[in-house]
């Protein structure tokens, strides 16, 4: 507890936007979170009072993140398990604890846990050799069995030889048969120690390039029996794994049924939505979690919700020292040009500048910059809408996006 406020001291591994968002919450509730960042410059660590700078993979670090904190939890699932059971081992508490965590690192892991529990999941193989995938038979997709994370460590094989530079370069692999996704839905849940769940409506998620894009709360046209069968799974597999905190399992839905792709153990992409579109943010939610109090609702607060993503890219950030704003619209004006072009041409237009416009074109969407550089295909913020109508919800969230990407609109 800290001695002033007798409130919890939450430490968190990692200081990515994940933290940086749990921040937000654990202020909300009073709380402190102690963050274990690589960089000072990381999203959460530019927020947070209380940061050490450190490696996830120093158990001394990690001991030091542990002492006095209520908890240790993570922004990221990278912690190695050996570390954590010397943690637990030495009292402090770990939520989720390394055995449950450990199916969220390991696909390999993963996958025969699910078989054990006879989840639904694509067929699956172990790969040694280049002939271990030809007995699989392609297509397949070979997934590196750890550290993969936004497409990277997934590899479409349509020819088995092509696994062979991969295990050459020492990468354990595992092989699944190309499922006919329909869709990628996400059932995300939360648990508690003292054993209680809850869970938020069945989500789709769109990616593009194996990162994604944009969640749709609640998936539309999901059929109820198999958003409650979806739920249902994810609570099944949060009490067998023993996980505490936030779960979500990611799946592909197809044309017989839903099948598990992978799991995340900590607050996730498919639910960032749920920050102004649940009564309960997953943020607040592993935060309580953890701690073990009584869960909050998990109601929707409009009818429909989506969250897109933010990619780096195209923005261009602030240059010092350049004068050429002002001096470009004054020109524009100047020029006779009747309002069609009132805004510069985007390659001129700085974020800041991008986020103005934003805000003029759609006041009701809501932005979270995560205090990142800019740089390609990475995920620097994202924006939420809500409303009645989906298409309108759906317009609105890529139309705020559209601006800050492209500094024009859609
Ligand atoms: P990561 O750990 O990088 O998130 P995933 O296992 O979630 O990797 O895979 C990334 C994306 O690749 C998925 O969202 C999906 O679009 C596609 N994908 C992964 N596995 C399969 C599969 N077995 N069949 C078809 N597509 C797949």
């Amino acid at each position: 507890m800290h001695p002033r406020t007798g409130l919890p001291v939450v430490g968190m591994v990692g200081a990515g936007q994940l933290a940086r968002m749990t921040h937000q919450a654990a202020i909300a509730l009073g709380q402190s979170l102690r963050i274990l960042a690589a960089h000072p410059d990381d999203g959460a660590a530019l927020v947070a009072a209380d940061v050490l700078i450190g490696e996830h993979t120093d158990l001394a670090a990690l001991r030091k993140l542990a002492a006095g904190a209520e908890v240790v939890t993570f922004d990221h699932e990278h912690v190695p398990p050996e570390h954590l059971r010397a943690l637990v081992a030495e009292g402090v508490t770990v939520h989720p604890g390394p055995d449950a965590l450990i199916h969220a690192q390991d696909k390999q892991v993963m996958r025969e846990k699910l078989a054990a529990l006879a989840a639904p999941m694509p067929r699956w193989a172990p790969v040694a050799s280049v002939d271990d995938v030809i007995r699989f038979g392609v297509p397949a997709v070979a997934k590196a069995t750890r550290g993969g994370y936004d497409g990277r460590g997934v590899w479409m094989v349509d020819d088995p030889a092509q696994v062979q530079e991969l295990l050459d370069a020492g990468t354990p692999l595992i092989v699944e048969e190309r499922v006919p996704l329909v869709r990628e839905l996400a059932a995300v849940v939360a648990r508690s120690p003292f054993g209680q769940v809850a869970a938020w409506p069945v989500v789709e998620t769109v990616q593009r390039d194996g990162i994604n894009v944009e969640v749709i709360a609640p998936a539309p046209g999901l059929s109820e029996e198999r958003a409650i069968e979806a739920q249902e799974l994810a609570i099944r597999l949060a009490a067998e794994l023993g996980v505490v905190g936030v779960l979500a399992v990611e799946l592909f839905e197809t044309a017989d049924g839903i099948l598990v792709n992978e799991l995340a153990m900590r607050p996730h992409n498919s639910a960032h939505w749920t920050i102004e579109g649940s009564r309960t943010s997953q943020f607040e939610q592993h935060l309580r979690a953890v701690l073990d109090y009584p869960l909050g609702a998990t109601g929707l607060t409009a009818p429909y919700v989506v969250m897109a993503n933010l990619l780096g890219g195209d923005v261009t950030p602030p240059t010092p020292g350049m004068a050429a704003p002002s001096g470009a619209a004054l020109r524009a004006d100047a020029s006779g040009d009747d309002g069609e072009h009132h805004h510069k041409p985007p390659a001129e237009m700085t974020l800041d500048e991008r986020i103005h416009h934003m805000m003029a074109a759609e006041p009701g969407v809501k932005v979270h910059l995560y205090g990142k550089e800019l740089r390609p295909g990475r995920k620097v913020g994202h924006v939420t809408a809500l409303g009645d109508d989906l298409e309108d919800v759906l317009r609105r969230a890529r139309r705020a996006v559209h601006w800050l990407r492209e500094g024009e609109d859609s």
